[in-house]
This record gives C-alpha cells, sequence and structure tokens, in this order.
C-alpha cells in the first residue's frame, strides 16, 4: 500500500492542530487505511482515515527503526 504521506508505526508526527491538552506531538500505533494515534501528553488515542491523517499532518518528527 502506497503510504502518503510516508509513516509507520513506531513514528512520531506532528499534526497542524493541536490536541485538546496543548500537545500537537502524536506516536503512530497502526498506520494503514485508518490511522490510529497515540497523543504523546496525554496518552489518548484517536482513530482517524487516512485522507483526514493527510490534511493534519504537518511533519514527521521522529522515523521509526526497521522493525527487524
Ligand atoms: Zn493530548
Amino acid at each position: 500500500m502506497l503510504l502518503n504521506p510516508p509513516l509507520r508505526a513506531g513514528d512520531v508526527v506532528q499534526l497542524k492542530k493541536r490536541h485538546a491538552c496543548g500537545n500537537d506531538l502524536w506516536k503512530v500505533l497502526f498506520a494503514g487505511a485508518d490511522v490510529r494515534l497515540k497523543c504523546e501528553l496525554c496518552g489518548r488515542v484517536i482513530f482517524i482515515d487516512r485522507g483526514k491523517f493527510a490534511s493534519r499532518f504537518k511533519k514527521r518528527i521522529e522515523i521509526a527503526e526497521d522493525g527487524n
């Protein structure tokens, strides 16, 4: 599956819009048709679809290492 923007589980991403807790950094838990993100500050987990994620995405802060 082509992921745009590039994304994989373990990455830390910055979104344009801040979470209610004031944080804008999210850990990627799952990246596919939907994206599961965990707030780095308050720990809240959210699910958003890929298109919505792409429109909110600002940049990758950390890139996960290869899992093998
Ligand atoms: Zn939060």
